[in-house]
């Protein structure tokens, strides 16, 4: 697959099993402590009352179903997920679904020192840490206001308390051109897996405030000054692909959700933390469906899940409104 002006090319993958849909995206808060530019406008994005957000027992209701359905993967999300209260007990119990072999959680990583280690005892397996610049500057610039020392202090804690992988997701924004070598210099010195994503332009009003920076224009500047050499994702199936730098711990990888078009190959359903499920990003708010009323009917809910997965579309459909919500609403 090509990627920027074709002279940076991202190694395919078989996509024999693309159609199996056993990973679910599990948002467990539309809130979040920081601001990113390119997820939220600067006052904020309304949140809900508690009231519309599940409890941890209909999310668990819910991903026991998911399990039932076929999930065998869940990754916990937000908003920030570290932000709402007693996120280990519901880890502890999501973890003990009989039929689930993957339990990941994507963090901001701001929190992670403080609970990093009762996570990974509640069995929590892995965790991606977002950070999207390594120039102190210029992540208080993106995240508005938030401190670099803080995510790194995450990701060390992440290390210390032995998940693995530990995976780094930067959004390509303007200026990450700049900042290869710092990520390079990331995965020599730690065992960490850098994913740059590029920029899903969810929101319009922010989409038209950032320039498009393509995959292949980093994966560019990394073979020129790096030879790198593409290595297979030896994560599971996904959208990434990965780059070993020689020498390095760990690898550098691309996630090319706008240049690469891996809807035929998406395996993935996302509850939002107000309890719609999507069965794709870009999916209209009319295709949603809202399954708090069928928790408690455990046959009826596992009925739905997979009527849901069935119907899910593998065509490319960026062009889909999703219904005004942002990346934080719906949990990435
Ligand atoms: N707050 C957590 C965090 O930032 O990791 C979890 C939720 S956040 C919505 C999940 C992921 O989505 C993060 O890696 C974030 O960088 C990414 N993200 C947010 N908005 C995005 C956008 N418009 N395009 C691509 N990725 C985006
Ligand atoms: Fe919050 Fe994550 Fe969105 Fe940043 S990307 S504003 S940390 S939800």
């Amino acid at each position: 697959m090509t990627l920027g002006d074709g002279r940076a090319t991202l190694v395919g993958v078989s996509t024999s099993a693309a159609r199996r849909v056993d990973y679910l995206r599990l948002s467990v808060t539309d809130r979040c402590n920081l601001r990113c530019v390119y997820c939220m406008p600067p006052e904020g994005v309304p949140w809900r009352s508690h009231d519309e957000i599940l409890s941890y027992e209909e999310l668990l209701a819910f991903a026991a179903a998911a399990v039932a359905a076929g999930i065998t993967r869940v990754r916990v999300t937000g908003g920030e997920p570290l932000v709402r209260r007693g996120l280990a007990g519901f880890v502890e119990r999501l973890a003990a679904l009989d039929g689930l072999t993957d339990l990941s959680l994507t963090t901001n990583g701001v929190l992670l020192p403080g609970c990093a280690a009762e996570l990974r005892a509640a069995g929590l397996a892995r965790v991606n840490v977002s950070i999207d610049s390594l120039d102190e500057g210029r992540y208080a610039q993106l995240t508005r206001g938030a401190r670099l020392g803080d995510a790194l202090a995450g990701l060390d804690a992440a290390l210390a308390a032995g998940f693995s992988p530990v995976k780094v997701n930067a959004v390509l924004m303007a200026g990450v051109e700049d900042e290869v070598d710092r990520f390079v210099e990331l995965v020599r010195q730690r065992e960490v897996h850098v994913r740059f994503i590029e920029y899903m332009p969810l929101d319009r009003r922010l989409a038209a405030e950032h320039d498009f920076v393509p995959a292949g224009f980093v994966l560019e500047r990394l073979h020129g000054d790096h030879h790198v050499e593409a290595v297979d994702g030896p994560f599971g199936l996904g959208p990434a692909r990965y780059y070993r730098v020689p020498g390095a711990r760990g690898t550098i990888g691309f996630i090319a959700g706008v240049s690469d078009h891996f809807c035929a190959r998406c395996n993935r359903l996302r509850l939002m933390a107000d309890g719609r499920l999507k069965t794709c990003l870009f999916s209209a708010p009319e295709r949603e469906l809202d399954i708090r009323p069928l928790i408690g009917r455990p046959a009826a809910l596992s009925a739905a899940i997979a009527q849901a997965i069935a119907g899910k579309s593998f065509d490319r459909c960026v062009e889909a409104p999703s219904g005004g919500r942002g990346m934080s609403q719906i949990g990435g």
